[in-house]
This record gives structure tokens, sequence and C-alpha cells, in this order.
């Protein structure tokens, strides 16, 4: 397989979808919803990726599905997986296994078809402890980006992070590692700049500047409302852009759906249409997108959406 670098210079990238809202839905994760108000901004739920070592063939699924829609990356279902935040949910002594099985599971499904990527996400402590967690952030993040270079990745996804200061620690761990990194931030509640206060464009040139290999966003908005952030990156990158919106209908007063009280029961009411993502890969190339894919509210549909969208543009600046 070539590597991710090289696959995005030949053309945009179609990774895969979100999954632990799929699972969620699926029953296999844990919204955390009965025991604390989720969402809105009042906390935090729990979404941890214990489904790789207690119903793995319910991951297995997902990620064969994906596959056949086109991904050319799997992730390895280790989003929410540093040991900080298994602790809050009960699974700290299963860091180890939870990662390691979550990337055996996706190399099992990719095998010579697709990449595999470990995903790394916030730890959540700077939003519960503030900045003086940052030294503690490193330490859980480092500790995970080298548990999952032992299980073999191929490369790293840093995403959903709100706060360019815990991104930051996290590109100096995968730089550590020598593992590439696609790093992509998350906006909200609105996309003029990130928690920390820094505008798309001050992120993108401090992610390219840490060596990312590719950069943009993720989640919290459809690739409408995404779509202006990500054109506010492109001039300061000087990478490829990455980006994996969401799949659910934000508002102008908030542009953020884990900040609208339908997060995450009635996440149903406010679904995008996959068109949207169809139009969102036709305008892939155009937009200097080197890596896309989908976040939360992407199954399959919106993947294999998103491929044609990529193939209908190529199949037209060709023909
Ligand atoms: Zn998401």
């Amino acid at each position: 397989m070539k590597s991710i670098v090289e696959l995005m210079k030949e053309g945009p990238v179609l990774g895969d979808g979100g999954y632990l809202i799929e699972l969620e839905r699926r029953g296999f994760v844990d919204s955390g919803s009965d025991r604390e108000r989720v969402g809105t901004g009042r906390g935090s739920g729990q979404f941890t990726p214990e489904a790789a070592i207690e119903n793995p063939e319910a991951l297995k699924e997902l990620h064969r599905e994906f596959l056949m829609a086109g991904s050319r990356v799997l992730q390895a279902l280790t989003f929410f997986g540093t040991r900080e935040k298994l602790t809050r949910a009960g699974y700290g002594p299963q860091t180890e296994a939870i990662n390691a099985a979550a990337v055996a599971l996706a190399r099992e499904v990719a095998g010579t078809q697709a990449l595999v990527a470990g995903s790394v996400a916030r730890t959540q402590l700077i939003e519960r402890e503030g900045m003086g967690s940052l030294g503690k952030a490193r330490d859980h993040i480092g500790e995970q980006i080298r548990l999952l270079k032992q299980a073999g990745v191929d490369f790293l996804i840093l995403e959903t992070f709100f706060h360019l200061a815990e991104m930051k620690v996290a590109l100096e761990c995968a730089a550590e590692s020598g593992l590439p990194a696609v790093a992509t931030m998350s906006f909200r509640p609105l996309i003029s700049s990130c928690s920390d206060g820094h505008s798309p464009a001050e992120c993108a040139r401090v992610m390219s500047d840490l060596g990312a290999v590719a950069v943009g966003a993720n989640c919290e908005q459809e690739p409408s409302r995404m779509t202006p952030l990500l054109q506010a990156m492109r001039g300061a990158a000087k990478v490829p852009l990455a980006a994996q919106p969401a799949a659910f209908h934000t508002t102008d007063a908030c542009h953020s759906f884990t900040r609208l009280p339908a997060f995450p029961d009635d996440l149903e009411t406010i679904q995008v249409s996959r068109r949207e993502f169809l139009e969102f890969g036709k305008s892939a190339r155009r937009e200097g997108i080197g890596y896309v894919g989908g976040c939360c509210g992407c199954n399959a549909a919106y993947i294999r959406s998103l491929a044609r969208g990529l193939h209908e543009r190529s199949a037209a600046v060709s023909g």
C-alpha cells in the first residue's frame, strides 16, 4: 500500500465515517445521557470505544460497511481511548487491550485494500481542569500514541481537539513517534475560533508548521457550514486540507451539533441528507481537500455518496 502522503498526491483520499454515534444507535456504545446532562455544554457524555473488546463483531461489521462504500482508510476505533477518558468511564485497566484490539480489528478488515489510521482525540482534561493540566494531557496522549504505534497503525488522525494548545501537544507526541499525522480541530460554538481563541487560519498555520501532513476540521458542522471554515484555513496551510464534517444540521446561532438540545437523544430530528455529502465530494478537489471523510452521523450511505461525488467530479474533469 502507498502511504497516506503518496495517496493524497493522487487526489482526494476517501476516509470513512463516524463510529461512535453509529454504534450508539446500534446499541453497542453508551452515550451517558441517562446519567448526566450530555450536550449543550453541560456534560461530555461517555462515548468510549470499549466495543473493540466487548462487541468486536459489531465493530468489524461497521468497518466492512465503510470498506465496501469505498473508504481507502479505516480508522481504528480508538477515539476517546486515552487512559484519562477510559478511566472516567470505568475502563482504565483495559486501555492497552482496547487500543490493541481496535487496531487489530481495523487491520483485519482493511487487508491490503485500505490503510489503518489510529484516532487520537482530546483528553477532555483541558475542559475539566484548565490549561494547567496540559502536562497531564501530554502524558496521556503520548501513551496512547505509543500504544497505537506498537499495534501497527499506518498513520494517526488527531481529531476533535477544541484547544489549539492541546493539539500542539498531540502533534509533538506524534512527531516523537515518527508516524505521519492528519490534524483536525473542531470548532464550537461558532466556526470563527477554537476554544482557546485562535482563528481557523491560525490553527491551520500552526498545525502545518508542527508537521501535520494534512490539516483541517472535523465534527460539529455539516459540510455546507464547514466549507467557509476550510476556505479560511486553505491559504494558511502548506499542506492539503482534511475535512470530516458531521451529518447534522446546525443553526446560524450555534454551529455545533453537540451544543444543540438534540444531542444526543434527538439527533434523528437534525440529520442531514446524504445528498449534501455527494455535493461536498464534488467540490473537494476544487476546495483543496486532500483527505475527506465523515464524522458523527455519517454511516456507509454517506461515504458512498461522498465516493460518488468525488468520482463524478473526476469523470467530468477527464471527460
Ligand atoms: Zn464527530
